[in-house]
């Protein structure tokens, strides 16, 4: 089997474990710059508070090691905060702040739909996956890609689903719905990331 990190800072990273483990997955936690050296396969950045998020991991010391991991070619899943952390860039920052990992050439739109509309669903094709659940929390968009970067859905024209190369991001949080197409997609050797 294969071992999950899950980075354990702040935010949404216990329903993903919970997830992880209904799928037979195991995982880990990430919290410290230590824990990166113990073996996991695959990488999960939940969602969260992306500014919080980015402060802890240069704090931790976190940020080298995890994109070292993910230029290597770890397979990872960036949902909602944990797109904008992959993200080389994030309109409306509200510090005008720290850039996360900036691993995937593309550039998010933080809280893109509003404060108002705080929480919304959604069904979309993702992937060649028809009717897929999405439910969007404060979420991002992404509103321009970089090269090779391949656009796996969208809402209401909106770019919404992300992939390059072994990254994958999404501005939704499939951990939240009964639906686990997106994760198991995620978790499938050869299925989503290196065909
Ligand atoms: N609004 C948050 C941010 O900008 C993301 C919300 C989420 O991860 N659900 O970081």
């Amino acid at each position: 089997g294969q071992t999950v990190g899950v980075l354990a800072v702040q935010g949404a990273f216990v329903e993903h474990e919970r997830r992880l483990a209904q799928l037979g997955c195991a995982c880990i936690e990430l919290r410290k710059a230590a824990d990166l050296e113990k073996p996991f396969d695959r990488l999960i950045l939940p969602g969260g508070e992306s500014t919080v998020q980015i402060k802890l991991l240069h704090e931790l010391g976190m940020c080298g090691p995890l994109r070292e991991r993910i230029e290597g070619g770890m397979p990872v899943l960036g949902t909602c905060a944990g797109l904008i952390l992959l993200a080389d860039r994030a309109e409306g920052a509200a510090d005008g702040g720290q850039s996360g990992l900036a691993t995937m050439p593309v550039t998010v739109r933080r809280n893109a739909y509003g404060r108002q509309l705080g929480s919304f669903h959604a069904n979309a094709a993702f992937a060649g996956e028809e009717n897929v659940p999405m439910t969007f929390i404060r979420a991002p968009f992404v509103t321009e890609v970089g090269k090779e970067v391949e656009v796996l859905a969208r809402v209401g024209g909106d770019i919404v689903a992300v992939r390059y190369r072994n990254q994958l991001g999404v501005a939704f949080h499939p951990e939240l719905d009964d639906d686990d197409r997106v994760l198991k997609l995620f978790l499938a050797d050869g299925a989503l990331l290196h065909e």
